[in-house]
C-alpha cells in the first residue's frame, strides 16, 4: 500500500491541530456565545453540565502532538509490526486491492465520510455498490437473497444461527463441524451461552454427530479450517441428513473458492455465511471487513442487518433503498433480528467493487492461480515424502512434519513468509492471491525442497467442480478497464451526499471531520498487511498502538481498563452486558437477568440486552425527557432479586443532562444492579466528566463517532467497551490470543483486537488533540448545539432542554404541531432539505414526529449558519401551506426532493417556480452545497419504500428497470 513519507516538522506552530478540528474560531465563538447569552465557554458549561458529575482535573493524556509529528509517530509504529505474507489462513488471506479501488474508496471521503443510507435519495451511489455486494454474493453461494454486510465470519456464523433457531421450532442443540475456524467456535459459545443454546462441536463425523443428537442447526465449514475439501456429494448427503433431521445446514465458505466449486445453494445449505476479506480488502490485523449472509428463498425476512432493495421514486424512476426495515433493532428493538446497527459498508463497497472490476473471468483466474499455486506446492511436498494430509483442498496445503512444525514455520519466517502453526506436528499453508514466486520459494525452502518445482498434477478439486454460472449481470463486464472502473466509482460517489459536501446534523451519531491525518496512516503497509495470528514479536507496533489507545480511553473515561475488540457499538452492549451477566453468575446471583433501559434508549440496546439473555424492563421518562425516577423505584421494587442491570445514555438521547444520573446509579446499585452507561454520547463529555467516576461500571464508545472513524455509509466501527476494576476479570478473550480477563466472557468478535485497522484513526486523533484540545471540542460541541437550538427556537420548538433552558450537544426539533396544521412531516422536511443542500436530521428517534439535530464542533458558523437558515425558510414554507398559498398536496415541502429531471421538463404545473423548487436558497454565489454552481442534485425524487418492500428485489435489476 502507499507509503505517505511525511516531511518532518512540526508544522505551524501557531495553529495547532486542534484549530483545524474545531470549525468556528475565536471570533466566531464569540458571535455564538454572545447568541446563547453565555459570556463564555467555561459559563456555558457550568450552567448545563450537573456540577456533581463534573471533573476539574484535566486529562492525564501526552501533550498534543501535530499533524507531522503524529505522521511520523505511525509510520515508526507501522514500521515495527512485520507483516511478512501472510500464509496463515484461517479465514484471512492474502489478496491485492486494486489501487483504482484503494485510492478511489478506500481512500475517498466520498465514500468513507457517508452516513448510513437512511436518505436514500441522496445515497444512491452507495446504495448500487451494496445491492452490487449482494448480487456477488447470492451468486457465488447460489443463495437467493444476500444482505448487506455483517461484522464478521465469526459473528455471522453466530447471527446464522440466531436465524436458524428462530425459524426452527424442532431441535435443541446447533452441530458444528470440527473443521469451521476456532474463532467462529469460539464466537458462537459466548452468544450461544448467553442465549441458552447447546453447541455441539462434531469431533469425529458430522454425519454421526446428526444422528447422535437432535440438532435444529447444522454448520458446516467449507473448505475446512484444515484446508479439507470435501466433495458436493457429500455435502449433499450431508444436508440431507440435517434436513431429515429437522434441521437447517449453514455453510461456512470463502467466496473465492466458490467461483471454482459446487456453491452451498446448489447442495442444499439454507444459509451461507462467511468473510469476503478476500476480495480486495486489506487483511488490516483482523479487520475491518465485511461479514457476509445469503439465505434461501423463504428466510429474507429473517436476515440481520441491512438489505438494499430496489424500489421506485415518484416519477416511477428505479431507485435504491434499505429494505424491510422492520426487521431492524431500531423498529423492532428486543424483538429484532439482530442488534446490529453498524456494519462493514465501505468494506462491502471494497469487496462489491472488487468483483465488479475483475469480473467472473478475472475472479475464476485468480482463484485459479491460487488453486494452482497450493497444489503445486502439495505436489513437490508429495513428492519429497511429506504427508500431505488432505488429498482434495483449494488454497490450504496441511503437512504432517512430526515433531517439526514449529522449526518449519520459524524457517518460513525467517524467508518472509507467516505459515500456520497448526501443532507440533503440523503446518498449514494457505496461498492467497498476494503470494508471489518469491513467497512460493520461501516456503518450499523452509520444508528444505530443492527449487524446482516439478510436474503439476491434476487439480484438486475433484468432485467439486462449480458448473453454473456467475455474475453474469451486465455490471460485472463492464469496468474492466481502470478508465471504466474510475468513471464507475466517480459516477456513483457523485450521487452521494458526504460530509466532503456539507453538514450531516446528524443526532446521536457525531458526523464530525475525519481528518486526512488520521485516515493515511491506515494504508501504511505495516499496519494494513499483518495478519490476525502472526506471532507477537512481528505484531510490536499494534501491541504498543493498542496498548497506549486503550490507557488513554481507559484515562478519558475513569474506567480501570478497555477492550477495543468490539466491531460496532451494539458489539459493544454485548460484552458489556455479558461482562455484567458473568460477574452476578461468579457471586452465585443467576437470576440477576433483568436489564432496565428507558423508553428513550436506541435500539441496540433492547436488541443487545435480548442477545445477552436478559430481559429487558422498560422504564418511562418524565415530561421534560429525562429518566422517571418514580418509575426506577418502581420497576427496581418490582425485579429488585432479578436486577442485573441498567442501560442508560448519557447524556440521554433527548440530548440533555439529566441531573438525576447520580441517583440513578445509586439506587440500582443498592438494589445489587450494575450500571451500563451507553457512552455513544461521549462528545457531550469529553473532558468533562468521565461515566467511570459518575457511578457506571460499564461503558461502549463509538469511535466511529467521538473519536473520528469515518461513518463509512455504515461502517466499519470501532466499539470498546470500558469496565471499572470488578469487571476486568470477565473481558472479551480469544482462543488464538492472549487478550483480556482471567474469567473473560470469550470473544464478542472474530479477531483478538477487533477490527484493528482503522484504530490509527482514533490514535491519532487524541494524539494530535491532547487533554486541552479533547476538552475544547466538547466545549464547542455544546456551542454548536446551543447555537442551533437557540436560532430555531422562535421558529419551531425544541423539544427538551435542561439545566438554563440548555441542551446538550445535540438538540431536538418539535414538528408535531406543524404537521397538525399543515399536514408536513418529517419526512417532508427532511427531504426539502435536500433541495438546500443539506443532510437531514435524525428522524423520529427518539421522539416520533421529530428531527434531532448534532451539529458537532467541526462545522464553522458559516455552515450552522446555513443550515438554520434553510431551516428557517423552510418554516416560512411550510407557514405558505398552512395559510392556503399553497396546496397540502402540491408545494416544494411535499414534492422534495427536486430532480435536476423534474425542474428540466417542459411540463411544470406547480404553484410555486422551477428556481423556489431547485434553489430555494437563491441562484447565484452562495456557500459549497448551496444555491449556485456547486449545488448537489439528487439523483432521484422521493422514494416509495413500501413498494419496495411489498416487491421485494434485492440483487441488480435488469438494465431494463432504469428505462422510463
Ligand atoms: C450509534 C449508537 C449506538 C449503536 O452503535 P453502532 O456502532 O451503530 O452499533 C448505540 N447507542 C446510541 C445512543 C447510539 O447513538
Amino acid at each position: 500500500m502507499t507509503d505517505h513519507s511525511t516531511v518532518a516538522g512540526t508544522g505551524d506552530p501557531d495553529r495547532p491541530f486542534r484549530d483545524r478540528h474545531i470549525g468556528p474560531d475565536q471570533a466566531e465563538s464569540a458571535v455564538m456565545l454572545a447568541a446563547i447569552g453565555q459570556p463564555s465557554l467555561d459559563a456555558l458549561v457550568a450552567a448545563s453540565l450537573p456540577e456533581s458529575i463534573r471533573e476539574r482535573a484535566p486529562l492525564d493524556l501526552p501533550p498534543a502532538l501535530s499533524e507531522a509529528e503524529v505522521a511520523v509517530r505511525l509510520r515508526t509504529l507501522a514500521e515495527q509490526n512485520q507483516p511478512l505474507t501472510a500464509m496463515i489462513g484461517l479465514g484471512y488471506h492474502g489478496t491485492v486491492t486494486p489501487p483504482v479501488i484503494r485510492r478511489n474508496v478506500l481512500e475517498d471521503p466520498a465514500w468513507y465520510t457517508a452516513y448510513t443510507p437512511y436518505q436514500p435519495e441522496i445515497s444512491q451511489g452507495r446504495l448500487e455498490a451494496l445491492i452490487n455486494f449482494q448480487t456477488a454474493v447470492a451468486d457465488l453461494t447460489g443463495l437467493a437473497t444476500a444482505g448487506a454486510s455483517l461484522l464478521d465470519e465469526g459473528t455471522a456464523v453466530a447471527e446464522a444461527i440466531t436465524l436458524a433457531r428462530r425459524t426452527n421450532r424442532s431441535g435443541s442443540v446447533v452441530i458444528l463441524d470440527a473443521d469451521t475456524l476456532p474463532q467462529t467456535i469460539a464466537v458462537v459459545r459466548t452468544r450461544a451461552e448467553a442465549a441458552g443454546l447447546d453447541v455441539v462441536v462434531a469431533e469425529a463425523d458430522l454425519a454421526a454427530a446428526i444422528a447422535a443428537h437432535d440438532p435444529f442447526a447444522v454448520v458446516v465449514q467449507t473448505p475446512g479450517a484444515s484446508g479439507r475439501l470435501a466433495d458436493t456429494e457429500e455435502l449433499r448427503a450431508l444436508a440431507d441428513a440435517a434436513h431429515a433431521a429437522g434441521a437447517q445446514v449453514i455453510a461456512a465458505c470463502d467466496l473465492l473458492a466458490l467461483t471454482l466449486i459446487t456453491p452451498p445453494g446448489e447442495w442444499g445449505a439454507d444459509i451461507a455465511v462467511g468473510s469476503s476479506q478476500r476480495f480486495g480488502v486489506p487483511l488490516f490485523y483482523g479487520g475491518p471487513h465485511a461479514g457476509f449472509m445469503a439465505v434461501r428463498s423463504g428466510l429474507e425476512r429473517q436476515l440481520p442487518g441491512r438489505l438494499v432493495g430496489l424500489s421506485k421514486d415518484t416519477a416511477g424512476t428505479s431507485a435504491y433503498r434499505l429494505a424491510l426495515q422492520t426487521r431492524e433493532q431500531h423498529i423492532r428493538r428486543e424483538k429484532a433480528t439482530s442488534n446490529i446497527c453498524t456494519a462493514q459498508v465501505l468494506l462491502a463497497v471494497v469487496a462489491g467493487m472488487y468483483a465488479v472490476y475483475h469480473g467472473p473471468d478475472g475472479l475464476r483466474s485468480i482463484a485459479g492461480t491460487v488453486h494452482r499455486n497450493a497444489a503445486a506446492l502439495a505436489d513437490d511436498l508429495g513428492r519429497a515424502g511429506f504427508e500431505v494430509v488432505h488429498r482434495s483442498f483449494f488454497d490450504t496445503v496441511l503437512v504432517r512434519v512430526p515433531g517439526h512444525a514449529a522449526r518449519v514455520v520459524e524457517a518460513a519466517r525467517r524467508h518472509g513468509v507467516h505459515l500456520r502453526l497448526v501443532d507440533h506436528d503440523q503446518v498449514g499453508i494457505s496461498v492467497g492471491e498476494d503470494a508471489d514466486t518469491g513467497a512460493l520459494r520461501a516456503v518450499r525452502t523452509a520444508f528444505g525442497l530443492d527449487n524446482a518445482p516439478g510436474q503439476t498434477g491434476p487439480d484438486r478439486l475433484a468432485g467439486s467442480h462449480r458448473t453454473s454460472d456467475f455474475l453474469t449481470h451486465p455490471v460485472f463486464h463492464s469496468s474492466h478497464s481502470e478508465t471504466g472502473m474510475l468513471r464507475y466509482l466517480r459516477a456513483l460517489s457523485d450521487r452521494d451526499f458526504a460530509l466532503d459536501r456539507g453538514m450531516i446534523p446528524l443526532g446521536s451519531c457525531t458526523m464530525k471531520l475525519n481528518a486526512t491525518a488520521e485516515m493515511e496512516p491506515i494504508s501504511l503497509p505495516g499496519f494494513a498487511n499483518l495478519h490476525p495470528f502472526a506471532p507477537v514479536a512481528d505484531a510490536q507496533g499494534y501491541a504498543t498502538m493498542i496498548n497506549e489507545l486503550e490507557t488513554w480511553l481507559a484515562e478519558i473515561t475513569g474506567y480501570a481498563k478497555v477492550s477495543v475488540q468490539p466491531n460496532a457499538g451494539s458489539q459493544g452492549e454485548l460484552a458489556g452486558l455479558l461482562t455484567i451477566r458473568a460477574y452476578h453468575d461468579a457471586r452465585g446471583d443467576h437470576d440477576r437477568r433483568v436489564c432496565l433501559i428507558p423508553s428513550s434508549a436506541h435500539g441496540t440496546n433492547a436488541a443487545s440486552a435480548a442477545m445477552a439473555g436478559m430481559k429487558v424492563v422498560v422504564v418511562g421518562a418524565t415530561t421534560d425527557g429525562s429518566v422517571d425516577l418514580n418509575d426506577l423505584r418502581t420497576k427496581i421494587d418490582k425485579h429488585r432479586d432479578q436486577l442485573a442491570a441498567i442501560m442508560v445514555t448519557y447524556p440521554s438521547t433527548h440530548g440533555v443532562f439529566e441531573e438525576g444520573i447520580a441517583e440513578l446509579c445509586a439506587l440500582v446499585h443498592d438494589a445489587g444492579g450494575q450500571v451500563y452507561v451507553d457512552g455513544a454520547n461521549l462528545n457531550a463529555l469529553l473532558g468533562l466528566a468521565r461515566p467511570g467516576r459518575f457511578g457506571a461500571d460499564v461503558s461502549h464508545l463509538n469511535l466511529h463517532k467521538t473519536f473520528c472513524i469515518p461513518h463509512g455509509g455504515g461502517g466499519p466501527g470501532v466499539g470498546p467497551i470500558g469496565v471499572g476494576a470488578h469487571l476486568v476479570p470477565y473481558l472479551p478473550t480469544h482462543p488464538l490470543s492472549e487478550v483480556g480477563g482471567d474469567h473473560g466472557i470469550g470473544p464478542i468478535s472474530a479477531a483478538p483486537y477487533g477490527s484493528a485497522g482503522i484504530l490509527p484513526i482514533s490514535y491519532a486523533y487524541i494524539a494530535m488533540m491532547g487533554a486541552d484540545g479533547l476538552t475544547s471540542a466538547t466545549q464547542h460541541a455544546l456551542l454548536a448545539a446551543n447555537y442551533v437550538a437557540a436560532r430555531l427556537h422562535d421558529h419551531y420548538p425544541v423539544l427538551y432542554t435542561g439545566r438554563g433552558g440548555l441542551v446538550a450537544h445535540e438538540c431536538i426539533i418539535d414538528l408535531r404541531p406543524l404537521t397538525k396544521a399543515s399536514k408536513i412531516t418529517v419526512d417532508d422536511v427532511a427531504k426539502r432539505l435536500i433541495d438546500y443542500g443539506f443532510h437531514a436530521p435524525t428522524m423520529s428517534f427518539p421522539v416520533a414526529g421529530t428531527l434531532m439535530v448534532e451539529p458537532t464542533e467541526s462545522e464553522d458558523l458559516a455552515e450552522l449558519d446555513r443550515f438554520c437558515q434553510a431551516m428557517i425558510d423552510i418554516r416560512a414554507e411550510i407557514a405558505r401551506v398552512e395559510a392556503g398559498e399553497w396546496p397540502a398536496d402540491d408545494n416544494p415541502l411535499v414534492n422534495a426532493p427536486h430532480t435536476q429531471g423534474a425542474v428540466i421538463d417542459d411540463e411544470w404545473t406547480h404553484p410555486y417556480s422551477r428556481k423556489t423548487a431547485a434553489f430555494p436558497a437563491g441562484l447565484h454565489g452562495g456557500p459549497i452545497g448551496g444555491g449556485g454552481r456547486d449545488k448537489y442534485w439528487p439523483p432521484v425524487g422521493r422514494i416509495d419504500g413500501g413498494y419496495g418492500d411489498r416487491n421485494l428485489v434485492c440483487s441488480c435489476p435488469p438494465p431494463e428497470a432504469y428505462e422510463d
